[in-house]
């Protein structure tokens, strides 16, 4: 997708700083930062949302997903206290860039319910 910021990320023609790069993921730190670790997992192939996900999709890319996020996890020593992983899906779900990301979010203790 031409205007996609993701894509451009992961096609290198936007700078971020990378964690994690495999063939089908890519993982970066997020601009803006909610948490003292702010990561964002997305695949390199332009998909909307959860909802854009086909069936073969589903089951080769969320779990590439999420041995990305397990690796981070180690990597970022967030096993012994605690992270969330986030998915906003749609409007209601508080999406605003429109390619498939999970949140993954450490370094402070989270509310819940989320806003
Ligand atoms: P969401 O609201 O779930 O769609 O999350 C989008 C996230 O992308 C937000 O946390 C933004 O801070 C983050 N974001 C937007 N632009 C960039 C960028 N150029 N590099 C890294 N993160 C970004």
């Amino acid at each position: 997708m031409d205007n996609c910021i993701f894509c451009k990320i992961a096609k290198k023609e936007l700078s971020s700083e990378i964690v994690f790069e495999s063939k089908n993921v890519i993982a970066f730190r997020d601009v803006a930062p909610v948490a003292p670790t702010h990561i964002l997992v997305i695949p390199h192939k332009h998909i909307a949302s959860l909802n854009e996900l086909n069936t073969e999709q589903r089951k080769i890319l969320l779990p590439e997903i999420f041995e990305c996020i397990d690796e981070l996890v180690e990597k970022e020593g967030l096993k012994e206290d605690g992270y969330r992983v986030v998915n906003n899906c749609g409007e209601n779900g508080g999406q605003t860039v429109d390619h498939i990301h999970f949140h993954l979010l450490a370094g402070r203790a989270m509310q819940w319910p989320p806003g």
